[in-house]
């Protein structure tokens, strides 16, 4: 689904911050990607959002290249894609509903689409209660559940949660690792960079570990080890 080939990323100031990169992901996998600050982690997922481009090397979804699309298709992968931050990037004078709610307006979905599916993606993320609430009305973690629904409210091949739960304390992080999992049961592939060594054994899913720029190992059933 995700393939990346010999990716080397060389920033401006001459870092180089990913050094002939290549793994693939299939369709309903979930992968961490972990490795120390600076590794590389961002960098890998910008070049997979198509945030920015690599230096040598190409990235394809299914069989295109994301980096030679025109506009218009380069919009239409974008949507195929869903991306949680670690700061939740909610629009702060907009409350749960229409944070959601501008997800699907931007993708170009009617309003009674909308008024249907809302509802259920809050419930799916245990906040039905919460549609009304404002950004600053809502703990860190209700925050980022929010974030999750609206990544996932225009249903996206592929979800991309960068340091999701790097603001949460441990029990907020366990809600909101097993709503990705949740939704990784349901068909979506996840890509996941974490500090967090817990989560990451406790999934017991595949591992990329990065070091400077390179992979180290790349594990089926891995666990966080730097
Ligand atoms: P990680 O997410 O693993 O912490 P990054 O991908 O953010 O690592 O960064 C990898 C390396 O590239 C680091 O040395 C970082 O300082 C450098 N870097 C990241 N973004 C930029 C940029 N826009 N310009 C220059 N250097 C950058």
């Amino acid at each position: 689904m995700i393939y990346l080939e010999k990716v080397s990323k060389r920033y401006p100031n001459n870092m180089l911050a990913l050094n002939d990169v290549s793994f693939a992901i299939n369709k309903g996998e979930f992968v961490s990607i972990v490795g120390h600050s600076g590794a590389g982690k961002s960098t890998i997922l910008k070049m997979i959002i198509a945030e920015d481009a690599p230096t040598t090397g190409n990235v394809f979804f299914h069989s295109a290249d994301i980096h030679r699309l025109n506009r218009r298709d380069t919009l239409d992968y974008r949507r195929r894609v869903g991306v949680i931050f670690q700061d939740g990037r909610l629009l702060p004078n907009k409350t749960a509903y229409e944070n959601i709610a501008f997800a699907m307006e931007v993708a170009g979905c009617e309003e009674d689409e909308i008024e249907a599916d809302v509802p259920g993606v809050l419930k799916l993320v245990g906040l039905q209660d919460k549609i009304w609430n404002f950004p600053h009305e809502l703990s860190g973690g209700e925050r980022q559940r929010i974030a999750i629904a609206r990544a996932i409210i225009n249903q996206p091949d592929l979800i991309i949660a960068d340091e999701p739960t790097g603001n949460l304390d441990p029990i907020n992080t366990v809600d909101i690792i097993n709503i990705l999992k949740k939704i990784n049961e349901m068909g979506t592939t996840i890509i996941l960079t974490t500090h967090n060594k817990n989560t990451v054994d406790a999934l017991g899913k595949r591992v990329i570990t990065l070091d400077s720029g390179k992979i180290m190992r790349d594990e089926k059933h891995g666990k966080y080890a730097l």
